[in-house]
């Protein structure tokens, strides 16, 4: 089935049954260790994901874990140049469900970022960030509780589609004389060029995605960040897809905020999710001074990137704040950092980002239980102050461990 994959003889596939996920009690899971820090991280994360299903299941669910690969240790197992394996982009589209620490971008050349190449190959066009604060974790506010949003970021459009020519090239040549002589732009000619594509159906899905979101959680609201004052026909139709298609396929369970001031005296009517739209740069403004009105959040690719990093910073920073990219049925839970490459095996550094990816990976597949047990012995550990060095930095009277030590005691706090 695969070239250098080995598939468990243990343990079985998850299936998709009509618009739902069947979940066997021993569910193949893939996951790709990540270059970096990653093997730290995600040796911490299998440890605690493992010991919550056996404390919670005791031996009646249980994940069986697929190792497949990515990055460096795909040029190790698959030869040099080797970054991301064709078996790789088959098995996790295959096996539905998947996990992988960070994975190393060369900037300004080498190869594309392998990120983006899966978002794109696999169409994971929904990137899922949840940020919620976990008591005792050091943070920049005053009210870092009053945080807890669902950032849903389209994923495979906008700038970051990888359409770009560099300054200088003959390719570029092309675009600008086209652009400057028949569309009556006036360009530059020493200028790089990227484009910047939004579509209705990439909007459609994105909104789709987080309404859904909503309305299986009863979450109060939906609002969709764009800069649609500047970007009319991108970020200004992203938004307005995103009300047609709550207008058009959740109607009776959504409400906008200006119908809520024109039918209903501002008050909501019971059950309904409020539909409503800030522009990027004032959403930034918002989710500091006034985080409470938020609930879940639609962007394009690029205002999302800056927005959950910033909202992430809010309880904690990036070490704390999971993420996954999802299609359909398809998802690939992550770490929202980097490879750190200075803290590469020295099994120091936070594996909680990648630890709470693997909680939201449980609600995936519906073992709440597991997810629930591991936030929680992740809370009892951060507030008995054992911690790792970037927590540390930050608590008084902090015990400072090792990742390893870390992840062994909240795997212990689990009950
Ligand atoms: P980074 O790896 O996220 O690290 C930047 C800094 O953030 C670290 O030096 C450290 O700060 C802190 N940090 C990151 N992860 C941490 C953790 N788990 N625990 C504690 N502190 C943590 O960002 P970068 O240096 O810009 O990127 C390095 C590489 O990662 C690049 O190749 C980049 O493309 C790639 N990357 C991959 C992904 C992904 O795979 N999803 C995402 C982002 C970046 P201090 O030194 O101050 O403690």
């Amino acid at each position: 089935m695969f070239e250098k994959v080995t598939v468990p003889e243990e343990g079985h596939k998850i299936e998709i049954a009509g618009d739902a996920l069947r979940v066997p009690d021993d569910p193949i899971i893939s996951f790709i260790e990540g270059d970096g820090i990653g093997p730290d991280i995600w040796a911490a994360t299998r440890r605690v994901v493992d010991a919550a299903a056996e404390k919670k299941y005791g031996g009646a669910r249980r994940i069986v874990w697929m190792e497949i690969f990515a990055g460096d240790k795909a040029q190790r197992v698959y030869g040099e140049g080797v970054v991301m394996p064709d078996d790789t982009l088959r098995a996790i589209p295959e096996f539905v469900v998947a996990i992988k620490g960070p994975l190393t971008t060369p900037v300004g050349g080498g190869y594309r970022s392998l990120n983006v190449t899966m978002r794109q190959k696999l169409d994971l066009y929904a990137c899922v960030r949840p940020v919620r604060w976990i008591q005792g974790v050091p943070s920049p506010v005053k009210h870092p509780e009053k945080l807890n949003v669902v950032i849903f970021r389209e994923n495979t459009e906008d700038v970051y589609a990888g359409i770009e020519w560099r300054e200088g090239t003959p390719e570029v040549a092309k675009v600008l004389a086209f652009m400057n002589e028949e569309m009556g732009c006036n360009i530059r000619l020493d200028s790089g060029v990227g484009v910047k594509p939004i579509s209705i159906t990439g909007s459609k899905n994105i909104a789709r995605k987080a309404l859904r979101y909503a309305g299986d959680r009863k979450l109060p609201s939906v609002t969709f960040v764009h800069k649609g004052n500047i970007m009319k026909f991108t970020e200004g139709a992203f938004k307005d897809w995103g009300y047609e298609l709550a207008r058009e396929e959740f109607g009776d369970e959504t409400v906008t905020e200006a119908e809520l001031w024109e039918k209903y005296d501002g008050k909501v009517p019971a059950g309904k999710i409020v539909v409503k739209d800030r522009i990027a740069d004032s959403m930034f403004q918002q989710i500091l001074l006034r985080p409470d009105e938020y609930s879940v959040v639609v962007t394009p690719n690029l205002n999302g990137d800056y927005l959950s990093d910033a909202a992430a910073a809010q309880v904690g920073g990036l070490g704390m704040a999971p993420g996954a990219n999802m299609g359909d049925f398809v998802a690939l839970f992550e770490a929202t950092h980097g490879t750190a490459p200075k803290y590469a095996g020295q099994d120091k550094v936070n594996p909680s980002s990648l630890i709470l990816s693997g909680v939201m990976m449980l609600e995936y597949l519906g073992w709440q239980e597991a997810a629930d047990a591991v936030v929680a012995a992740m809370a009892k550990t951060i507030q008995e102050k054992v911690v790792t060095y970037d927590l540390a930095r930050q608590m008084e009277g902090a015990r400072k461990v090792k990742t390893s030590e870390y992840a062994a005691r909240i795997a212990e706090n689990i009950s």
